[in-house]
C-alpha cells in the first residue's frame, strides 16, 4: 500500500483552490458537477493530439483527414453579410502555411490568439497554389504566454460549460502537482497479478502522458478500478443479503411442489432439473434466496418460476409475481392456472357472490389446491371464486388465504399487504435494479422472502456481471426436446405475396400465424390504428382467411377473448402489435410475419420470434422490410444468421453501446465514465474476481477503509444502503 492523498480526500478540497478556478470559472465548473480537486482529476482527456504522428503541412496530402500542428500567425473576421461570419486564421509550421476558414463561429477568433500553438484536424484543399483547410476541427495545444505542454502528447478535455480545453488543462495540471502522490486503495498483490499501473502514475498519465502507449496503460488502470469499485459494491451487497440477512428457510418437503412436477405433460429437460435443485436448495437456506434465471426464449423458465413458488406454498407461505407489464401478468396468470389445474391443484371453485368469504371457501384447507390471485390496474381474478372483488382479494391476500399473487410490480411494491410473503418471482426484462430489487423487504417485514428474478430474453455475461452481479445465476441452456429450430427469412416490401403464401400454406395444412404491424413510435393509439388498417387490408387480401386482430387499445377482456379465439382454432391468423411480445404461448403457430421488423430492437425481434415454433412442427419467421438505417440492417442480418439469443444480445449491445443500457439511475453503472463492458471485458472479469475475493475475505472491508469509502463516495446514493448498518 502506498502513502498518498486518497480521492476521498481529494474530494474534501473545493474545486476553487485549484489556480484560475475562482470565480466564474469554478462556477461553471460546480454546475457541470465538477465540484472537487477529485471530480477535476476524474475529468480524462477525450483525446490526444500527438505530436510525433502529427502531419507537417508541406507534406500533408491534399484530400484525405489529417491533423496538422502549427502556430497562429493571424486571424481575420469578415462580415460580408448578415447572419454570415466568416473567420480565417492562418497556421504556420517550420514547413509551410494553411488558411483555416469557419463560418458563423465567431468564437474562433477568440480561440486563436496570435502565437497559440494549435492543432487543425480537417480535410487539405488546394485553391490558387494555397493551402486551406474549412472548418477543421481545432484544439488550442498551448497558449503564447505559457509553454505548459511540452511533451508530445497533449490532452484534449471535454469542455465543461464555457470552460474549454486549455483551461482545463492548466486546472488539471495546477491540481495534479498539488494532489501527487495520490494514494492507491488496490492491495499490491491484485496490482501486480494484473500488472496494473499505480493509481498515481495513472492519474498523472491519463492527464499527460509522455507517449499514447502510457496513456493507454493508464487507461487501463482506470478502467479497472471503475469495474472495482462497481464489483466491490455487487459483492458487499450480495453478501449482505445473502449472509446477513433474514430470510426463510424453507425446509418443508414439496409435497404440492412434486405433485405439480408430476403432473406435468412432459418430463424436465436436464436444465430445468438443475435449476430446480438450485433453487430449493437455496430456498431452504435461512438466509434469502437472490438468484437469477437466465434462458432462451421457450427454454421453459415459468415451470422452474411455479416449482420455486410453490416452496413457499408448501412452507405455508404466500409468494408473488411481478410481471413488467399488465399482458405478462395475465399471460402469467393464464399460464399458471392452468398448469395448475393439468397437474390436478387447482382449489375448488365457489360461485357468485362472494359474501363466502374464506371459512366457507376455504375451510377445506389449502392442500386441496393452490389459490391464485391477478392483481393488476384494471384486473381482479382468483382462480378459486370467480366472483370476487377486488375488495375481497386484497383481504384474503392479507390474511393469507391467497396463496399465489401475480401481479406488475407497481401493484405488489405499493398496495398490497400480505400475510407472509415468503418467495417472490420477478420478470423483469432487464427493467430494474438494484433499488427496485431492495424495496421488496419492506413488503415483506422482519424477513426477506426468498427471490428468483427471471429475464424474459438472454443477456450478454458481461452484462449480467454488472447489472445483476450481485445475484447467482442459473442459466437454462437447453431446449425442451422435439424443437424445430426456428428458419427466418428477409422479405422485402416488394415481394410480401410471398409472405402471404407462407401464412396460406401453414393455414392450409391446419397451423396458425401472426402478423406483428409495424413499430409506431408516437403512441399505442397510432399503433393499433395502423394495426386495424393492416387487420383490413390483410383481410382483403386473403378473404378465405379468419383474421384475429389484438392491440394495446383493447380492453383486457377483449385481449383476453382475441388471444383464445387464437388458442381455440377460431381464427387462422392473429394480426397483432407488439403487445404479443412476451409470454404468449400457442404452440399451433407456425409462421410470424415481422412488418417493417428493422424499426424493433432486437431483443424485441428474438421475443416476437419465439411466439412460434414452439410445439411440434418447425416454425418460419418472415422480416418483411427494407431497412433504412444500417444498425436496422445489421439486425436482420443477425435475426437471419442465427437464433441465438446470446448471440443476439451481444450483437444488441455492441449496436446500441452499454450507455442505453444503463441507465445510471437505476442501475448503479453511472460510475463508468472510461470503462466499456465491451471493450474491456477483461479488465471486468479481474476486476469481478478480485472484488468479489476481496470482500470474501473481508466482507464490511474493515481492513481496506480506503476502497471503503471509495466506493461509497463515487458510486454515492446508489450504493448508501449498503453502508447503513
Ligand atoms: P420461457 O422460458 O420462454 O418462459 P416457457 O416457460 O413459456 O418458456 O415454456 C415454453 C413452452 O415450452 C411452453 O409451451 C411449455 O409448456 C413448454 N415446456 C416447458 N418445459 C418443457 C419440457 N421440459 N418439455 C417440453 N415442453 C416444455
Ligand atoms: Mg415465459
Amino acid at each position: 500500500m502506498t502513502t498518498g492523498r486518497s480521492l476521498v480526500y481529494l474530494s474534501d478540497i473545493p474545486i476553487e483552490e485549484v489556480k484560475g478556478m475562482r470565480g466564474a470559472r469554478g462556477r461553471s465548473l460546480r454546475n457541470g458537477g465538477v465540484q472537487s480537486v477529485a471530480d477535476l482529476l476524474l475529468h480524462t482527456p477525450r483525446r490526444y493530439i500527438d505530436r510525433s504522428t502529427t502531419t507537417k503541412i508541406a507534406d500533408a496530402p491534399v484530400g484525405p483527414e489529417v491533423t496538422i500542428v502549427g502556430k497562429v500567425t493571424g486571424t481575420r473576421t469578415r462580415r460580408p453579410r448578415r447572419n454570415l461570419t466568416i473567420v480565417d486564421a492562418t497556421v504556420m509550421d517550420e514547413s509551410g502555411i494553411v488558411t483555416a476558414t469557419w463560418f458563423n463561429q465567431g468564437f474562433r477568433s477568440r480561440q486563436l490568439a496570435d502565437g497559440a500553438e494549435v492543432a487543425l484536424s480537417g480535410k487539405l484543399e488546394r485553391f490558387k497554389g494555397r493551402l486551406q483547410m474549412k472548418s477543421p476541427a481545432a484544439d488550442v495545444l498551448s497558449s503564447p504566454s505559457e509553454a505548459l505542454t511540452t511533451g508530445r502528447v497533449v490532452p484534449i478535455h471535454p469542455s465543461i460549460g464555457e470552460v474549454g480545453p486549455g483551461h482545463l488543462r492548466r486546472a488539471v495540471h495546477n491540481a495534479l502537482t498539488r494532489s501527487r502522490p495520490v494514494l492507491d486503495p488496490l492491495p499490491e498483490p491484485i496490482r501486480e497479478r494484473h500488472d496494473l499501473a499505480s493509481r498515481d502514475q495513472a492519474i498523472a498519465d491519463i492527464h499527460f502522458p509522455e507517449t499514447m502507449g502510457d496513456a493507454l496503460v493508464a487507461r487501463r488502470r482506470l478502467v479497472f478500478d471503475e469495474f472495482f469499485r462497481i464489483e466491490v459494491a455487487l459483492a458487499m451487497a450480495k453478501h449482505r443479503k445473502g449472509v446477513e440477512a433474514v430470510g426463510v428457510a424453507h425446509t418443508t418437503p414439496p409435497a404440492v411442489g412434486a405433485r405439480f412436477l408430476a403432473g406435468l405433460p412432459y418430463a424436465l429437460t436436464a436444465a430445468q432439473e438443475r435449476a430446480i435443485a438450485a433453487i430449493r436448495a437455496d430456498m431452504a437456506q435461512a438466509h434469502p434466496m437472490q438468484r437469477l434465471l437466465q434462458g432462451e426464449v421457450g427454454s421453459g423458465k415459468t415451470v422452474v418460476a411455479v416449482a420455486a413458488l410453490l416452496m413457499a406454498v408448501d412452507h405455508g407461505g404466500q409468494a408473488a409475481v411481478m410481471a413488467p407489464t399488465e399482458v405478462l401478468a395475465t399471460q402469467h396468470y393464464l399460464g399458471i392456472t392452468e398448469l395448475l389445474e393439468d397437474a390436478d391443484l387447482a382449489p375448488p371453485t365457489v360461485g357468485e357472490g362472494a359474501a363466502l368469504g374464506m371459512d366457507s371457501l376455504f375451510s377445506s384447507e389449502s392442500s386441496s389446491g393452490v389459490t391464485v390471485a391477478l392483481l393488476t390496474g384494471s384486473q381482479a381474478k382468483c382462480n378459486a371464486a370467480p366472483g370476487a372483488s377486488r375488495a375481497d382479494l386484497l383481504g384474503w391476500i392479507a390474511d393469507g388465504t391467497i396463496d399465489l399473487v401475480i401481479g406488475t410490480h407497481a401493484l405488489i411494491q405499493e398496495g398490497v399487504e400480505f400475510h407472509a410473503l415468503t418467495a417472490a418471482v420477478v420478470d423483469e426484462q432487464h427493467r430494474f435494479g438494484v433499488h427496485q430489487r431492495v424495496s421488496l423487504k419492506e413488503k415483506a417485514g422482519d424477513v426477506e422472502p426468498d427471490l428468483l428474478i427471471m429475464t424474459a430474453t438472454p443477456i450478454p455475461r458481461t452484462l449480467s456481471m454488472t447489472l445483476y452481479g450481485d445475484l447467482d445465476v442459473t442459466v437454462l441452456d437447453e431446449l425442451p426436446p422435439g424443437r424445430s429450430p426456428i428458419e427466418t427469412v428477409a422479405v422485402s416490401r416488394s415481394e410480401e405475396n410471398a409472405a402471404w403464401d407462407l401464412v396460406r400454406s401453414a393455414v392450409a395444412e391446419g397451423r396458425q400465424a401472426f402478423v406483428v404491424c409495424p413499430l409506431v413510435e408516437e403512441s399505442d393509439k397510432v399503433e393499433a390504428a395502423s394495426a386495424v388498417d393492416e387487420h383490413a387490408r390483410l383481410q382483403e387480401l386473403m378473404p378465405d382467411l379468419r383474421f384475429g386482430l389484438i392491440h394495446g387499445q383493447l380492453r383486457p377482456d377483449d385481449k383476453a377473448d382475441a388471444m383464445h379465439a387464437l388458442r381455440s382454432g377460431e381464427v387462422d391468423v392473429l394480426v397483432a402489435t407488439t403487445v404479443i411480445e412476451v409470454g404468449i404461448d400457442i404452440p399451433n403457430a407456425t409462421v410470424m410475419v415481422i412488418e417493417d421488423a428493422d424499426r424493433f430492437g432486437l431483443s424485441q425481434l428474438h421475443q416476437l420470434r419465439g411466439r412460434v415454433g414452439r410445439g411440434a412442427h418447425a416454425g418460419t419467421c418472415v422480416l418483411l422490410t427494407d431497412p433504412t438505417t444500417e444498425d436496422g440492417a445489421t439486425r436482420i442480418e443477425a435475426m437471419v444468421r442465427t437464433t441465438d439469443g446470446f448471440e443476439l444480445a451481444e450483437v444488441d449491445l455492441s449496436i446500441r453501446g452499454q450507455g442505453t443500457v444503463f441507465d445510471a439511475r437505476q442501475s448503479g453503472m453511472g460510475d463508468l465514465r472510461l470503462g466499456d463492458i465491451l471493450r474491456d471485458t477483461a479488465e471486468l472479469v479481474a476486476a469481478r474476481d478480485e472484488a468479489f475475493a476481496l470482500v470474501g475475505a473481508d466482507p464490511r472491508l474493515d481492513a481496506h477503509d480506503d476502497i471503503r469509502d471509495e466506493v461509497q463516495l463515487l458510486l454515492g446514493e446508489e450504493v448508501e444502503w449498503l453502508f447503513k448498518s
